[in-house]
């Protein structure tokens, strides 16, 4: 009898999981189709997107590691390619080499920003198909570093306001174009820019920046191609660990040396990762997502209540991608002893690349290293402090407004709101604005994004046309 009372239970508990997971159903598509735009010049963003290709703006942090006449180079050719866009638009320098723009709307509403940067990484032509600084149109794509990282957001939002110029479109309010000069490095040009709107008292409103995009087959049990947003990024430190010696010769080694001690230091570190935990901002990609996964998938994404400690450990033990986005990582990535095989270190170091969770701090995962390690002889110094930047609304008129928008252009995808695990210029705007977005409006695939930093960098014309047209919309949608 207890028996049959038992099997009868778990019968229900089980109905009630799937009867969850049932619930979970996609909402109902807008039956509106977007109102119709003119066609979009693809070919003649490729041909200027090719041309501001060639300018090499590369970064760097070493002062001569740079030319800043490429530059103004860069800079100079803009007006020339959209003219009608710098008749309408103020351009102010900031920092130097980055470029604030405005176009001044008809009312008093609190401004869009679009941001992108100018500056590229190095790339020497090895393993190129076309050299990386050609701008080559070549396979029905503009090939060169920056194509997708990220000089074509840059052109697409210049490409839309030149024709929304063209068109006798006067935004109801203020458009600020920010490009940075030195995203790469970390520079200071997108926070003296937001400094500088601070200072004339300009609030923004909706900020978008590069970040996610419209990516496929990266979770398992999803088909549908998802519109990966943005909404937060997680805090980039650097860590020094340091146990000095008395050094000397390595004939006589003492027992239990700086290196040895730098290495259980290390292994210390990697036994004992952050303890894993989904932000909100994961928890709600989820229920985004649920609706369009595998029955399977969605019975654990609707019962996160139960499912949520075993999910962990699934991503915990995947690694990369899946671990990186439940927990704070820790990566050592620079070890240095002592300069000669037979020198004992006078000094051992080890340099940890911390990336923290949403919810912590740097002082936390600092504290939480240390007692990790439990070893008073390591020192610890935070070299470059980073903190998480803060989550933006996951509801609200920015954030329908920019999905629509991407509804409008990419009416197959499913939005889902994210946490960037790389750093982007768009954290510095979230100190004034709790409406930054990081999304490029762009299909990429897997190629397309391995190819950022990497070799053979290069945008489909295609690409672009539906760049241009999601600015055009965004903008004539909010602005
Ligand atoms: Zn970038």
């Amino acid at each position: 009898m207890t028996g049959i009372l038992i099997l009868c239970a778990l019968a229900a508990f089980v109905a009630l999981l799937a009867l969850r997971a049932l619930a979970m159903r996609p909402p109902v598509p807008a039956s509106e189709a977007p109102a119709p735009i003119a066609p979009v010049d693809a070919d003649g963003a490729a041909s200027r997107l090719s041309r501001l290709i060639r300018a090499r703006t590369v970064s760097s942090r070493d002062p001569d590691g740079w030319d800043p006449k490429e530059f103004d180079g860069f800079r100079g050719l803009l007006p020339g390619l959209y003219p009608k866009a710098h008749g309408a638009m103020e351009l102010e320098l900031i920092a130097g080499h980055s470029m604030l723009y405005r176009w001044k709307g008809k009312g008093r509403g609190e401004p869009l920003v679009l941001m992108s940067h100018y500056d590229v990484v190095p790339a020497s032509d090895e393993g190129w198909t076309r050299p990386p600084f050609s701008g080559d149109l070549h396979d029905g794509k503009v090939w060169g570093r920056g194509a997708i990282d990220t000089k074509c957001t840059l052109v697409c939002a210049l490409e839309a306001i030149e024709r929304l110029v063209e068109e006798g479109f006067v935004p109801e309010r203020d458009v600020y174009l920010s490009f940075g000069h030195n995203e790469e490095i970390g520079g200071d040009g997108a926070p003296a820019i937001v400094a500088h709107l601070a200072a004339k008292g300009v609030k923004p409103g909706l900020v978008l920046d590069e970040g996610g995009a419209v990516v496929e087959g990266v979770f398992p049990g999803v088909s549908r191609p998802l519109a990966m947003v943005g909404v937060a990024e997680k805090g980039v430190t650097d860590v020094e660990l340091s146990v000095k010696s008395a050094g000397g010769h390595s004939s006589t080694p003492p027992w239990k040396g700086a290196s040895w001690r730098i290495a259980r230091a290390v292994m210390r570190l990697e036994a004992r990762p952050f303890p894993a935990g989904f932000p909100e901002a994961t928890k709600a990609m989820f229920s985004r997502l649920g609706p369009h996964a595998s029955f399977g998938l969605r019975l654990v994404f609707a019962n996160m209540w139960l499912f949520e400690p075993l999910l962990l450990r699934v991503f915990g033990k995947a690694g990369g991608e899946l671990n990186a986005m439940c927990r704070t990582t820790a990566a050592v990535t620079m070890l240095e002893g002592s300069p000669a095989a037979n020198v004992l270190p006078a000094v051992a170091k080890a340099v940890v690349n911390v990336r923290i969770a949403i919810g912590q701090t740097v002082d936390t995962a600092v504290a939480r290293m240390k007692d990790v390690i439990d070893d008073p002889l390591v020192e610890m110094r935070v070299l470059l402090p980073g903190e998480p930047s803060p989550v933006s609304e996951l509801s609200g008129p920015g954030f329908d407004a920019l999905t629509a928008t991407i509804s409008d252009v990419y009416p197959a995808a499913v939005v889902a709101p994210y946490v960037v695990m790389g750093g982007t210029d768009a954290r510095h705007f979230s100190r004034a604005s709790s409406t930054v977005y990081r999304f490029s409006p762009f299909e990429f695939s897997k190629a397309e994004r391995a190819s950022m930093h990497a070799v053979n960098e290069a945008i489909p014309v295609a690409s672009l046309a539906k760049g241009v047209e999601f600015y055009a919309r965004l903008i004539r949608r909010v602005g």
